[in-house]
């Protein structure tokens, strides 16, 4: 593996404008790549027409959730087959243990309190591209 910082391409699903311009502050600063989507629908139409490498997933969000987002994607996968799986983080102000539990059964794979500082946002970043072996 290549010691150089991986340029990744991040899709951020959020429907708050505050909340889309905090995140795309501290990870344009972080020098990723990034895309917004604001609501769930948006975000799964970006998804099936560009190659990301994360998805950064809220789950309140009007016409489609996050929770239905995350299932929707999974679908896809599933139908595509070969193990397909791209890492999805919940980034939600629901931080009670239902939630946590609503996102993992819907299938994301981690999940971020908000309000978060920059630094929580790169952390949880990279164990996940660690986890998922892609940088
Ligand atoms: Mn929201």
């Amino acid at each position: 593996m290549p010691d150089t910082k991986p340029i990744f391409n991040i899709l951020l699903v959020e429907d708050n404008e505050l909340n889309q311009k905090f995140a795309l502050a501290v990870l344009r600063k972080l020098g990723y790549q990034i895309d917004v989507a604001e609501n769930g629908l948006v975000g799964l139409e970006k998804f099936k027409s560009k190659k990301y490498d994360i998805i950064l997933m809220d789950i309140q969000m009007p016409e489609m959730n996050g929770i239905e987002a995350t299932m929707a994607i999974r679908q896809i996968e599933a139908l595509e087959g070969a193990n397909k799986h791209i890492p999805i983080i919940a980034v939600t102000a629901f931080a009670l243990e239902q939630d946590r539990k609503n996102c993992t059964e819907a299938g994301m794979d981690d999940f971020l309190a908000k309000p978060y500082k920059p630094q929580e946002l790169e952390q949880k970043i990279l164990d996940v591209s660690r986890r998922f072996g892609i940088y």
